[in-house]
């Protein structure tokens, strides 16, 4: 019944996610901000979801309290602060929302573009020292420049349609084909797209392979006087190798969202304390340093919001699991609980030979409309839509599962 479903909101999640929650009848329980550890424990024990964004730490100490839990909602991109294996071993599925704010980070890049061309952080900067330095020389258009994109993901092929309405090229550079946007074009190696472009913008995740994807070397194939813009993560590039791309002038400018150690919270500062070349930074010319606002805009929250808020439902109602960071992603076509006596069984359980051949066994007599299965490390997922299943029958099937060795999790649908 989902006016049993009890949640849980802290950190002031956006209120597009309440009125999702509030639509299906959920009891929620909404505060502005974390708890201490001792509190959390006492709210977690008997709720059924928990929506958190990135300082509520939901370790295995913390989860094991929570004897109802079904999901977790991080109503953010990162999901380091809390123990998904632990969850996903106690049947508890995790979601987050890392493409709600692709546009934003698009946007903030086109802005940086013309700003770094245009050379408009120093022009305002010594104004607002009370200097009045007006120049045109090494200042561009953008119109008929060459783009570079790094990784044509979400937020790289976002950004090509943007440049291309300025008027700018665009070519990228990705480790799969992936097919182009409007005039766009892929081009083989990271080599050429750095030795044809006139900005460079890196858009790709942070991996073995992409941690310092752009040093020395990389910087060299640039050509002279181009920009250089990273708002995608901080060990991606070689900060004393750009600081001395910028002193050469090869590198006539960049723009930095990202850093290899952020400072934790507003009014902290950026100093050598964090970052040994920090200071080396903050004094060279035409660079935008900004402190990871990619994604921070109130249409990405409320995106957020609607993502993961959307997401829980989907869980908490019908069992699909798509988009779930611990879990293996599953989902049936559609599920008809109006029609009497037709379920859906969802059996969240340990990875292991011969489990299924016993579900089949208790599940056998009935008329298994849908099925479907996957695994993800230890943990397994099935889920099945059955028809004609009678009250008696459906706690039989519910009592068979719980009572195989393999069940971490079983839910009845009807
Ligand atoms: P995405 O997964 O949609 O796209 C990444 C692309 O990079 C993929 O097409 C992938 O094939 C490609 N890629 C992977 N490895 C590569 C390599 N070695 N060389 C070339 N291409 C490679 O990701 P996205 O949503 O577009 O995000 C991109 C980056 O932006 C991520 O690092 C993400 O963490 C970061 N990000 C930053 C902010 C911010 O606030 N600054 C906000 C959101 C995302």
């Amino acid at each position: 019944n989902t006016e049993d479903i009890k949640i849980l909101m802290l950190e002031n999640v956006n209120q597009t996610a309440l009125d999702i929650f509030g639509k299906q009848g959920y009891q929620v329980e909404f505060l502005k901000s974390s708890l201490p550890e001792d509190q959390l424990i006492q709210k977690i024990k008997d709720v059924h979801v928990i929506g958190i964004r990135s300082k509520t730490k939901l370790t295995a100490n913390v989860l094991s309290h929570a004897k109802n839990l079904l999901v977790i909602g991080c109503f953010c991109i990162g999901t380091n602060q809390v123990d998904l294996e632990y969850a996903a071993k106690h049947g508890i599925a995790v979601f987050n929302s890392p493409f709600s704010n692709s546009r934003s980070v698009a946007e903030l890049v086109i802005g940086e573009i013309i700003s770094l061309a245009r050379q408009l952080g120093d022009r305002s900067l010594e104004l607002h020292q009370g200097r009045w330095n007006k120049v045109s020389s090494k200042c561009w258009e953008i119109r008929g420049k060459t783009l570079g994109i790094v990784g044509y993901g979400h937020i790289g092929s976002q950004l090509s349609v943007l440049a291309e309405a300025m008027g700018m090229a665009v070519r990228y550079y990705d480790v799969v084909p992936i097919m182009a946007l409007g005039t766009a074009r892929q081009v083989p190696s990271l080599e050429e797209l750095l030795e044809q472009s006139d900005f460079v913008t890196l858009h790709v995740p942070e991996l073995p392979e992409t941690r310092g994807m752009i040093g020395e070397k990389q910087l060299n194939k640039m050509k002279n006087g181009s920009y250089l813009i990273n708002a995608s993560r901080g060990s991606v590039v070689n900060i004393p190798d750009l600081i001395n791309a910028m002193k050469s002038g090869r590198v006539a400018g960049a723009a930095l969202d990202v850093y290899p150690n952020e400072p934790a919270g507003n009014g902290d500062f950026f100093t050598n304390d964090l970052n040994v070349w920090a200071e080396d930074l903050r004094g060279l010319r035409n660079i935008i340093l900004t402190p990871h606002i990619g994604g921070s805009t109130e249409e990405a929250q409320s995106a957020i919001g609607v993502e993961v808020g959307e997401a829980i439902v989907r869980y908490v109602n019908e069992g699909v699991t798509i988009g779930a960071v611990n879990m293996p992603e599953c989902t049936l076509r559609s599920i008809n609980l109006e029609q009497t006596n037709h379920i859906r069984v969802i059996f969240i359980h340990h990875n292991k030979p011969g489990v299924l051949r016993q579900v089949n066994s208790i599940l056998a007599d009935h008329n298994v409309e849908k099925q479907i299965s996957d695994s993800r490390g230890d943990v397994a997922y099935m889920m099945a839509d059955i028809s004609d299943v009678l009250e008696d029958e459906r706690k039989e099937i519910n009592d068979g599962l719980e009572s195989l060795g393999a069940c971490i999790l079983t839910r009845v649908l009807f």
